[in-house]
């Protein structure tokens, strides 16, 4: 039965409910204490301390779906069948308590009974020694060996540096040849939308001490994931993430207002799709309190709305568009996360004014660029300056990442140190005339004094992610 979206998150919820977990609600997009991260990008994020023991978790079993951002896939967006920056993660922990078993047990009933998906189509991966788990799949829940997977390190083993770390079972769901790549080899673990993993689950079992020396824990933990979108995308047997229910609505609000049909053209439905993404990506974080900066999630923030602000032009949008389409995304979103009806008003606001402020200068700055590229072209040249690259960030506003999406699509790349140079001049110059820089735009003060009681307290971050540079 093709479930829904809403439906497949409480019944994923109710299920571990049954098995003796606590339902949490989903923790905010901003980690709090946590200066190794700069958005929650895991349901297992914001549970970190339970796993450390640095904090008593209010029950050793835990569910969630949890909201998540991972700007590491933003070039993926669009393109493949299964990435958004934004999606839910619905997930089981347990600090200490049950174990690979009963994980693994518990994952095989909720896809194969409870959701009711075709057993034939799942495939189960393993850490290439971890014959305890392949074991529990071969033996207990009966899947053939040949259809288990032994993958290595890189793909089966969960570590972060020192510290907590094991192995990993992830189920992979085959959508069929016709999804495929169809290059010789292609099977689970190919990087083609055919086999698409669904689940991840973590056994975290060892403590490395930083030299590759493992002991066993004492205290053992269960940390799973499944994107609640691929998941939907499986049980609704539709092509990709964008197809279905809640997020196909809103993808056809983007058709809707661009005025363009989806699937007659590969390169506006990139657009359509990168929209419908970006969209959702910043209607949570706004209303979960980040506002539009130049550093930091704010800066997140502001990439991927101007992201989207650029592909609704190349749509052929000329007004402003991006708070309509929040509208949806609340409309569909609001029950699992009420929160986002109540911040309603605040957020299409605080969208209206940052998306309002592009626009001043977006057209401008796209007419720049491409008389730019017409000069090299003439000088039979392919990189950009730095000096014009960072022009285009300070004076129109235009993220480097944007910049740099948009040569590319044309065979082009920006002098990137020029650009590191040009704008430490810039920084320079402002500090020793003590005058306050406010390039890119509106100024944090103004979303500032829209409802200071949702804009979430500036909190310092350390993050060598990308996400923290221009
Ligand atoms: P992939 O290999 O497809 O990129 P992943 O191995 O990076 O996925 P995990 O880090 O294991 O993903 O996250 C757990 C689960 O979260 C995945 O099995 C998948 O269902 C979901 N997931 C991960 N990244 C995304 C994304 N960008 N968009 C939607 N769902 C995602
Ligand atoms: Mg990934
Ligand atoms: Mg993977
Ligand atoms: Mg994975």
């Amino acid at each position: 039965k093709a479930y829904g979206v809403n439906e497949l998150r409480k019944m994923f919820l109710d299920f571990f409910e049954s098995k003796g977990h606590l339902k949490m609600d989903s923790f905010s997009l901003v980690p709090q204490n946590d200066k190794s991260l700069l958005l929650i990008n895991s349901g297992m994020a914001p549970l970190k301390p339970y796993f450390t023991g640095q904090e008593i978790p209010p029950r050793n079993r835990v569910t969630t779906c949890q909201k998540c951002i991972r700007t590491g896939d933003i070039e993926n967006v669009g393109k493949t069948a299964r990435h958004g920056t934004f999606f839910e993660m619905l997930g089981n922990f347990s600090f200490g308590d049950y174990f690979k078993t009963e994980a693994i047990h518990w994952s095989w009933e909720f896809l194969t009974e409870v959701v009711g998906i075709d057993p034939n189509r799942l495939y189960p991966s393993v850490y290439e020694e971890d014959d305890e788990a392949f074991e529990i799949w071969n033996k207990e829940i009966g899947i053939a060996p040949e259809r288990i997977f032994r993958f290595g390190k890189k793909d089966n083993f969960w570590e972060h540096g020192a510290g907590p770390c094991g192995p990993c079972s992830e189920i992979y769901y085959d959508r069929g040849e016709k999804y495929g790549c169809n290059e010789p080899g292609c099977t689970v673990g190919c990087d083609c939308d055919r086999y698409i993993e669904v689940w991840n689950n973590v056994f975290t079992q060892f403590e490395n001490d930083g030299n590759g020396h493992y002991t066993e824990l004492v205290q053992k933990n269960i940390d799973t994931g499944m994107g609640l979108e691929r998941l939907a995308t499986v049980t609704q047997d539709v092509d990709s993430i964008f197809d279905v229910d809640t997020i196909k609505a809103l993808r056809d609000k983007v058709c809707e207002v661009a005025g363009v049909t989806y699937k007659t053209d590969s390169k506006t439905d990139v657009s359509i799709r990168l929209i419908t993404d970006h969209i959702r990506s910043v209607t949570f974080m706004i209303s979960d309190g980040i506002i539009p900066s130049n550093e930091g999630r704010g800066y997140v923030l502001r990439r991927l709305l101007r992201r989207a602000a650029r592909h609704g032009r190349l749509l052929g949008i000329k007004d402003r568009f991006l708070a309509t389409l929040s509208t949806t995304v609340i409309a569909e979103s609001k029950d699992g996360y009420p929160e986002l009806e109540e911040k309603k008003d605040y957020i299409l606001k605080l969208l209206t004014i940052e998306e309002d402020n592009f626009n001043k200068t977006i057209d401008q700055g796209l007419k720049l660029l491409s008389d730019l590229e017409e000069v090299l072209v003439k000088e039979g040249k392919n990189i950009l300056s730095g000096e014009d690259a960072f022009k285009l960030y300070d004076t129109y506003g235009f993220p480097l990442d944007l910049t740099r999406e948009i040569l590319e699509e044309k065979g082009f790349v920006i002098d990137e140190e020029g650009f590191t140079k040009a704008m430490n001049v810039q920084r320079e110059t402002a500090r020793s005339a003590r005058a306050v820089t406010n390039y890119m735009g509106a100024d944090e003060t103004v979303y500032l004094q829209l409802d200071p009681s949702l804009t979430s307290s500036f909190v310092g971050y350390e993050t060598d992610e990308a996400d923290s540079k221009v």
